[in-house]
């Protein structure tokens, strides 16, 4: 196997994996842990297929230069909370489902790995919802998705910026069916560092069970800035502040995510999708009343086609929505038109990776000066007011 290493900054979305009709091209795991396009050379006949349909070589969106912006809130309350926003994917998603259609969009595998699958029903949606903050595997959904738009089928297919570009890129047209949703997309952190992490959860929260489920922004401790996790065995469930989550640290402070995400070519105006969707920070500043801190979202959209589904998705459901000015949305959550920046030690995080000597917990110490333990010893020798205050001020 060689890797096909000349397409710099390849984000893994698998389109070229997808569109090789020899099945040459294979996705596989980098050492620092993000897919990358491996090419089998014993079945490689050298068509040029990859290179063409590769989206950062290639693609160019015609979306709108000025998309309408909304603020969002699905008031089935027990669907919201599901959700990592106001849950704006499975409004949508219920809405294809009832016309009889297919929704993809990122799952947990049963070992707890995060790729991308099809729902044909109302509870496969739930498996979907809540955000996972990890590189996810599209494996051959691109194919089911060109299957099902012939057939006739509406198809919604959500995901990061660079996975709606790579499978438009497959697609190589325009369908009519075919609804795409993108993510305010911050990056996505390693699948390795995700393994290690795994491994390493349960003896932190002295568990000797199975990890079952993970909620990566767990919104029964409230929606904002300071979320919690939560981390589900055969036991029990866990609540951890995000503070005291070494995953969610290293991600939140750009050490385990992706080198493409650092120059990402697709966090911009035109979006890659006919709908951007994320989470609408700053509602407070913009209007208080809004905010119910069950999460509300934010969403662009960026085509005549999303302006369409939008437009009857409202007319039919229990949904909120209102204008706002795009400026407040994109003002609040930069990354809709920019890269995230990288932490400046970075690199050396991902060598120690590499040779890993190290558990994630000593690369938190390393790497993140002012550990969420010390924090925690600090705030519990607070007097127990202020210690409520300052819970209070990070539920916000
Ligand atoms: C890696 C990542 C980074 C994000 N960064 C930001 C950000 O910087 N700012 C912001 O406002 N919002 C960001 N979001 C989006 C936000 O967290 C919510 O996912 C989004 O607002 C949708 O929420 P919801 O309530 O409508 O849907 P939910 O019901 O929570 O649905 C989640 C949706 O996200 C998709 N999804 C989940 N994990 C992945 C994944 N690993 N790869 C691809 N698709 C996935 C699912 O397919 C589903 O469509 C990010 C999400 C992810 C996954």
């Amino acid at each position: 196997m060689e890797f096909l290493n000349d397409i710099k900054l390849c984000t893994g979305c698998g389109a070229c994996a997808n569109i090789c009709p020899h099945d040459a091209v294979i996705m596989q795991e980098d050492e620092k842990g993000f897919l990358k396009p491996f090419v089998d050379t014993t079945r490689c006949t050298e068509c040029g297929l990859c290179k063409k349909v590769c989206p950062l070589l290639n693609f160019q969106s015609d979306n709108f230069e000025s998309p309408q912006a909304f603020a969002f809130i699905n008031q089935n309350n027990e669907v919201r909370m599901r959700s990592s926003s106001g849950g704006v994917f499975p409004a949508f998603a219920k809405y294809i489902i009832e016309k009889g259609g297919a929704v993809f969009g990122a799952v947990y595998d049963s070992s707890l790995k995060v790729c991308h699958d099809a729902a044909y029903d109302l509870k496969d949606i739930e498996k979907m919802q809540g955000s996972k903050y990890v590189q996810s595997d599209t494996k051959y959904t691109f194919r089911a998705v060109k299957n099902a738009l012939t057939t006739g089928k509406p198809v919604l297919y959500t995901g990061s910026p660079c996975q709606i570009a790579g499978l438009k890129s497959y697609l190589g047209k325009e369908w009519e069916n075919l609804l795409t949703i993108d993510l305010i997309c911050h990056g996505v952190s390693s699948r390795r560092v995700f393994e290690m992490y795994k491994k390493e959860i349960l003896k932190k929260i002295k568990d000797n069970g199975r990890l079952t489920g993970l909620n990566m922004r767990d919104k029964n401790f409230g929606w904002g800035y300071g979320f919690f996790v939560t981390i589900t065995t055969t036991n029990a469930s866990y609540h951890l502040h995000k503070t005291e989550d070494d995953f969610q640290q290293l991600y939140l402070h750009n050490l385990s995510i992706n080198d493409s995400c650092l120059q990402c070519k697709f966090n911009k105006i035109p979006r890659t999708a006919d709908i951007t969707m994320g989470d609408f920070w700053g509602v407070e500043d913009y209007d208080s009343s809004l905010n119910d801190k069950k999460g509300i979202s934010a969403v662009l959209l960026n085509s005549a086609k999303g302006q369409k589904y939008f437009k009857e998705l409202i007319s039919t459901d229990q949904i909120y929505s209102e204008e706002v000015p795009a400026e407040v949305i994109i003002r609040n959550n930069i990354t809709i038109i920019s890269s995230s920046i990288p932490h400046p030690r970075r690199e050396e995080f991902f060598k120690d990776v590499v040779a890993s000597k190290k558990r994630l917990s000593q690369l938190c110490e390393k790497y993140l000066k002012l550990r969420p333990n010390i924090l925690k010893r600090i705030f519990r020798k607070l007097p127990p007011k202020l210690q409520r205050i300052i819970k209070r001020v990070l539920l916000k």
